[in-house]
C-alpha cells in the first residue's frame, strides 16, 4: 500500500503497529475464531510475518501472552485486560465520534489514535457521556 499521506495521517498510521494494538486484534481474532496464529494477525493487521514475530517476542517478554507449542496465542491474565480495555476504548470512542458528526471512516481511524493517549479520567468521562444518550441495556 503506497499512497501520500499527510503528517495527521502519518501520526495516525504510527500506532498501528503499538502493543496494544496487537493485543486487540489477538483478543478480536480469538473472539471471530476461537484461536490465533501469528500469520492470522499478520493477514488481519495487513503487516509481514516478521513483523509480527517481533511484536509477539515483545508481547511474550512483557509477560502479555504465551504462545503454545503448535503456535497458538494465549493470553495472560494482564494481556487479557489490556486488549479489553483498548478493544472497549476504541468501540466506544469511535461511536461517541460518530454521534457528534464524524464520519464512521474518520471516526474509527481517529479512535485508533485516541484509544492509546485518552486518560483514564476522560475515558470515564466518555462513557458517562455515552450512557446518557444510550443507556446500557438490561
Ligand atoms: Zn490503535
Amino acid at each position: 500500500m503506497v499512497y501520500y499521506v499527510s503528517g495527521y495521517e502519518r501520526r495516525a498510521m504510527k500506532h498501528i503497529n503499538s502493543s496494544e494494538d496487537y493485543l486487540k486484534c489477538i483478543l478480536e481474532l480469538k473472539e471471530k475464531h476461537g484461536h490465533v496464529r501469528s500469520v492470522d494477525v499478520a493477514c488481519e493487521m495487513g503487516v509481514t510475518k516478521p513483523s509480527v514475530s517481533n511484536a509477539m517476542k515483545k508481547l511474550r517478554r512483557e509477560g502479555l501472552i504465551r504462545v503454545d507449542e503448535d503456535g497458538y496465542i494465549c493470553f495472560s491474565e494482564t494481556g487479557k485486560q489490556i486488549a479489553e480495555k483498548v478493544h472497549n476504548k476504541h468501540l466506544l470512542i469511535t461511536k461517541v465520534l460518530m454521534h457528534i458528526g464524524v464520519s464512521e471512516n474518520t471516526a474509527s481511524k481517529e479512535a485508533h489514535m485516541i484509544e492509546h493517549v485518552i486518560s483514564d479520567e476522560t475515558y470515564r468521562c466518555l462513557q458517562d457521556f455515552h450512557s446518557d444518550y444510550e443507556p446500557k441495556k438490561g
